[in-house]
């Protein structure tokens, strides 16, 4: 009977009862294919048996003996000693861990095969092996083994090594005997790419006739997997935008007088980038299907003015906008923006916070539902159940690398109303390298803001050791003489918020003894919302020098005339996150300083942190290196890590491969839509569910 072995449950094989599916199933293991597709980390050459005096330090050989010796010595640590030969030389083999059994096999006069890393043992004591792989075997036996190139396979507790080779031979065997796995690559794109059939990579990739390169990524059988994980990722992302566009979503065709207005009043015109997006923006509000756009532009790119335009467009067509920001304290500064820039047109701006009770937010619930409030800013809030809309036409999610995929579906739902569905823009500063963008927002379509304000220098930054800090007090002293202010941002890697803000209480008091003349504030995460708020407002109207800060003020904070920011901890820090505060400066028209004050010894990778933190301040550039040092799952967070967990791919070694991703999924849906299922069922198998909410 020929059957397709995608469907062929794994208990089907010998060996495999319930308990052992149950195991493979932590390896995603359920049917034969996906035995199939579980492939190899690396192989080992079992073609060539040594003899033992030929043995060499450094590398992993194949060798048979006899035991001359076998002894449980105590030479620091209990261990089991054996002495082999073969008549050509001596080599000493060692367990640290053995069991009685063990004890009672190794015999003198019994016959070992193993396989091991042969070292020198030094101090002309010969060579030895240090738990060899090992079987024992009769002097009849002596080189007769099945030569070749030996799998070695990512096991879980309970399936062993053994166990999975037997199962693949199994899978093979069937798989000669005519049963298929089904061939998920559309047909035309195989050929194009010059790839060998499934079954044939299947092969190479476990039973290879040579021993694989090291680069086995490069060769067709193995590029031909990565295509189709790679492509079976995109697809899902795709059919999640689908998905979401399957509501219609009420178009404003502005008249274009509110935001004409706006502009009129902002006191600054557009740079050609924001114009830009502003258009592309305008041009999917304008049609009657549901936009799903991420906004990117690095730190202080001028992204609100953006969000405030396209909800005047919402406004005018009579529909309300909902504005969420990761945190109250970003919250807030969006709402004392938007007050000051709309309500002099007349438009009402609301806030939702969670600390909000009572009475008063009753109230404000009110006016959202019956659609006194134009435009709703506020935090996770946003997302509580009492919160209704009388008619919602727009979510704005701001520096979206705090959500997740979900909370953006979920304030999509809040606007379901009538069949209709918001638009939604979708906002962030972390800059994504382009290739990982591609398939990490692929249910979005990009807008990209290149370019700062006019007028903004760029901030240099320097690297100090925390001994200096006589140094760095000197230099905040001068720069307060010339009418700067200053941020000190105290970090610690713990995640404890309580030290944390003992940190910066410590420092806060440290400055206020060194610099006794200067107005020293401190904001951090246990003070009250509006404790923060006004120690905000107060260093924005320059009513104090310095402020103290821990990472609160990380994103979105925005005070003009602070020019000078000093880091301390730097080197916990990642990437992202120093160049996210380090975007507090360079805002306003003077020349900007960061100093990354850090605590010797550097490890390399900090050290490597901290200095392309000095090199650059390119946010696409910070982004790729942050992407080598921390790999790609991390650079998206964590809710979006569960799209990027691969078996075959790695996003940044096969760039060359999201390239084309998008032509060839769009080649898939079209002539081939059969075909979009079965492929992430293939590639996602159950991390699939949460992307279909
Ligand atoms: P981000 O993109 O980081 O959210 P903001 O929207 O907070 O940046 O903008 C940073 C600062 O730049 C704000 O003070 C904003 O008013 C100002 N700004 C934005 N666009 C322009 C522009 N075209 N010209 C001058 N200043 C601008
Ligand atoms: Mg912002």
């Amino acid at each position: 009977m020929v059957s397709c072995l995608d469907d062929l449950p794994i208990t089907e094989l010998k060996g495999v009862g319930e308990k052992v599916a149950e195991k493979l199933k932590r390896l995603n293991i359920v049917s034969v294919a996906d035995m199939l597709f579980h492939l190899p980390f690396r192989h080992e050459d079992r073609s060539t048996l040594l003899p033992i005096g030929a043995l060499q330090p450094g590398q992993a050989s194949l060798f048979e003996g006899r035991i001359e010796l076998a002894e449980v010595v105590f030479r620091g640590r209990r261990s089991m000693l054996l002495r082999l030969s073969d008549d050509t030389g001596f080599i000493n083999i060692r367990f640290f861990h053995f069991s009685n059994s063990q004890k009672q096999m190794f015999k003198r006069g019994q016959w070992l095969r193993c396989y091991g890393d042969v070292r020198s043992a030094g101090n002309g004591a010969g060579l030895g092996v240090v738990h060899p792989e090992y079987q024992l075997i009769t002097l009849a036996q002596r080189g007769q083994f099945e030569k070749g190139l030996l799998a070695v396979y990512p096991v879980t507790e309970g399936v062993n090594q053994t166990t999975i080779r037997k199962l693949l031979a199994q899978a093979f065997h069937l798989l000669q005997q005519g049963a298929r796995v089904r061939e998920l690559l559309p047909e035309a794109l195989s050929i194009d790419k010059g790839f060998p059939s499934l079954i044939d990579s299947l092969q190479q990739l476990h039973y290879p006739e040579t021993m694989p390169s090291e680069d086995v990524s490069e060769t067709p059988a193995f590029k031909r997997l990565i295509t189709e994980e790679l492509l079976a990722h995109h697809l899902s992302l795709s059919r999640l935008k689908a998905g979401l566009q399957t509501y219609p979503a009420p178009c404003f065709k502005s008249k274009e007088l509110l935001p004409q207005r706006f502009l009129q009043q902002l006191g600054f015109s557009l740079t050609a980038a924001q114009q830009r997006v502003v258009a592309e923006i305008s041009g999917d509000l304008a049609l009657n299907q549901p936009m799903q756009r991420l906004l990117q532009g690095d730190v202080g790119s001028g992204k609100t003015v953006v969000a405030a335009l396209a909800a005047l467009s919402a406004i005018e067509a009579g529909y309300q906008v909902a504005l969420m920001a990761p945190t109250e304290l970003l919250a807030e500064q969006h709402l004392a923006n938007f007050k000051t820039w709309l309500e002099p047109l007349g438009i009402k701006v609301a806030c939702l916070l969670g600390r909000h009770k009572g009475k008063e937010n009753e109230l404000t619930l009110d006016d959202i539902r019956l659609g006194g409030s134009d435009i709703v800013i506020g935090t996770q809030a946003l997302f509580q159940q009492k919160v209704e809309f009388c008619k919602l036409g727009l979510v704005i999610i701001d520096e979206q690398h705090r959500f997740g995929v979900q909370q953006r579906l979920a304030l999509r739902d809040k606007g379901l109303l009538g069949g209709m569905q918001p638009h939604q823009l979708v906002m962030t500063a972390t800059p994504i390298p382009r290739t990982l963008a591609m398939l990490g927002y692929a249910d979005l379509d990009l807008s990209i803001i290149d370019e700062l304000p006019p007028g903004r220098t760029a901030v240099t930054t320097s690297v100090l050791s925390v001994v200096k800090r006589q140094l760095i007090i000197e230099r905040i002293k001068q720069g307060v003489a010339d009418g700067r202010q200053v941020y000190w941002v105290c970090t610690l890697v713990e995640e404890s918020e309580v030290l944390q803000c003992q940190a910066a209480e410590v420092a806060a008091e440290l400055l206020r003894s060194c610099l006794p003349e200067l107005n020293i504030g401190l904001v951090h995460g246990r003070m009250k919302a509006e404790e923060k708020q006004a120690m905000m407002t107060s260093f924005k109207a320059h009513a104090m020098h310095i402020l103290v800060a821990t990472t609160v003020i990380e994103v979105g904070v925005d005070v003009p005339n602070a020019s000078l920011m000093i880091i301390e901890n730097a080197e916990r820090l990642g990437l992202a996150q120093l160049h996210q505060l380090r975007g507090r400066v360079g805002r306003g028209q003077r020349a900007s300083h960061c100093v990354l004050m850090y605590k010797g010894p550097l490890s390399e990778n900090a050290n490597e942190r901290l200095s392309i933190m000095r090199e650059t301040t390119d946010g696409f550039k910070i982004a790729q290196k942050d992407m080598q040092l921390r790999g790609p799952g991390e650079l998206l967070g964590k809710r979006q890590a569960g799209f990027m967990r691969f078996k075959v791919a790695d996003v940044e070694r096969d760039a060359v491969v999201l390239e084309s991703l998008a032509e060839m999924a769009d080649e898939t849906l079209q002539h081939q839509p059969q075909l979009v299922e079965p492929l992430i069922h293939r590639w996602l198998g159950n991390s699939v569910e949460y992307a279909q909410v």
